[in-house]
């Protein structure tokens, strides 16, 4: 359980309603629903999955209202897709600057944190080719998983 989750729901709603005057969003009872499932949830959900766990506390939303407001959160940046070239909308629900291991055979994604690598940093940002402003690393640490292992 991380410090986040462990406040007070009414010190997490202020805590969210920051987050969003920060970012441009208005809060609405269903965002701050989606966003605190969305917290709970290990790993990396799909929307889908998300939707399945929103429906327990408010049944009558829809698929495409937990969309709408997953995109509100990438789009302005208060959370992030797992990578860009998954092929598949994965959310990042782990807003501790983190990487990622994925293992070659399964496919699965699993955090790792940036504290347990050297910092990263270009050698000589110059020659970042095509104009190209960087503005974090993500990195991939290709593999085989624990449960691959045993089979
Ligand atoms: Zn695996
Ligand atoms: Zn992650």
């Amino acid at each position: 359980v991380s410090p986040v989750e462990s406040l007070p729901q009414q010190e997490r709603l202020q805590a969210f309603r920051t987050l969003c005057l920060r970012h441009g969003l208005s809060v609405t009872h269903q965002r701050w629903v989606i966003y605190e499932v969305l917290k709970s949830m290990p790993g990396h959900p799909s929307p889908e999955e998300v939707f399945a766990q929103v429906r327990h506390q408010i049944p009558a939303v829809s698929l495409g209202t937990v969309y709408k407001n997953i995109h509100a959160f990438l789009d302005s940046g208060l959370l992030r897709e797992v990578s860009l070239h998954h092929g598949t909308l994965r959310i990042e629900a782990n807003t501790d600057p983190h990487h990622h291991l994925v293992c070659r055979r399964c496919k699965a994604v699993f955090d790792i944190s940036e504290a347990d690598f050297e910092p990263l940093r270009l050698r000589d940002s110059a020659r970042v080719p095509n104009g190209f402003v960087p503005d974090h690393f993500a990195v991939e640490v290709i593999g085989i998983c624990d449960r691959c292992q045993q089979q």
